[in-house]
């Protein structure tokens, strides 16, 4: 799965998981870092290697590997600090993906689907299509559909097809306790974490009218003062979504090592294309990030510079 994993990254692969042990291999899952606490409640998830914690271990097992499954990430480099160990492995390398542009040279076989919705939808098509569809248990299907929920914004972005649907009604036939799912994703904020969120609006919100567009830039000093976590960022940009004719949302954080920013845009404004551009990232059309090692003030003023390079874009309210 790549760096950081969200509850799509985590989900494929533990979903995945469950359904190769059940054949008698012996899998091991690697996330490339830590990961948000929120996902812990997955089952599986105290069996994940933190490749940063443990990388002599997990190099081991990868240069031992027959087979290496890549799920939710397009290129190699989204893996950090595991790529080149990846790279030189004798296994075969299969990629499980619905990003645009994958690397295809690094991947023995493989699916990249951008018109999925998620890559746990993706593991959920090769589960039935494999011929095993008996397998599916209920661990299977709660990190499937944690990885589909939270990928698709709980069912409201248009990536939600009706193969989405079907799947989920798939799953619930299974025995699926859907709430569960949410309640641990979403109910499990601590409080300092809802302050955070409460501050960052109040005070870290930019709104530029003229071209439909809102930022968030949070400073290192805030992550500190409300002992922000990993994780505990996530979903904050889509919250100047929901403004009346905001069409692209930006968040831009200073991480210390480098500055780390997300877009998310509604319609046509195609954030791949602007966070490959100008912040060294990509994504999809309507959900993209990227990093920078320049300063905080300095990606600012880039990004103010970048909306007004795609002003006739962004100022049609019609996108
Ligand atoms: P997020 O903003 O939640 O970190 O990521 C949104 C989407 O953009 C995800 O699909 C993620 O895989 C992709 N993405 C985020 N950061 C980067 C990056 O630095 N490089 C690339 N290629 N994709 C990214
Ligand atoms: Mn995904």
């Amino acid at each position: 799965m790549h760096q950081k994993p969200d509850a799509d990254a985590m989900g494929s692969t533990l979903g995945l998981y469950h359904f190769l042990i059940q054949f008698g291999h012996t899998v091991t899952v690697i996330s490339p870092t830590n990961w948000a606490s929120f996902l812990n409640w997955m089952p599986g998830c105290d069996k994940v290697m933190d490749y940063e914690a443990q990388p002599a271990k997990a190099d081991v097992v990868i240069a031992a590997a027959d087979w290496i499954f890549c799920l939710d990430f397009n290129v190699l480099s989204r893996t950090k600090r595991m790529e080149e160990k990846i790279k030189i492995a004798k296994a075969e390398r299969i990629l499980i993906d619905h990003h645009q542009e994958p690397q295809t040279e690094v991947f023995a076989y493989g699916n990249s689907d951008v018109t999925k919705s998620s890559t746990a939808e993706m593991v959920f098509d090769f589960i039935l299509a494999s011929g095993y569809a008996d397998k599916m248990n209920e661990p299977i299907a709660e990190c499937l559909y944690a990885g589909v929920m939270t990928d698709t914004g709980s069912f409201r972005f248009p990536s939600t097809s009706a193969s989405v649907h079907k799947m989920v009604a798939y799953l619930k036939e299974s025995g699926l306790k859907h709430s569960h799912v949410h309640e641990e994703l979403f109910d499990n904020f601590l409080e300092n974490r809802f302050r955070f969120i409460g501050h960052v609006l109040l005070n870290r919100m930019e709104v530029f009218y003229e071209y439909n567009t809102a930022l968030l830039s949070i400073p290192q000093a805030d992550l500190i003062k409300f002992n922000i976590k990993t994780g505990d960022t996530e979903g904050l940009v889509n919250y100047p979504l929901s403004i009346q004719g905001i069409k692209l949302a930006a968040i831009i954080i200073d991480r210390g090592e480098e500055r780390k920013s997300s877009f998310r845009s509604k319609g046509g404004f195609d954030v791949n294309t602007f966070a490959r551009k100008y912040f060294n990232g990509g994504g999809h059309v309507n959900a993209a990030g990227g990093f920078n090692k320049e300063p905080l003030e300095e990606v600012v003023r880039k990004f103010k510079a970048a909306i007004k390079e795609n002003a006739a874009q962004l100022s049609s309210y019609q996108f």
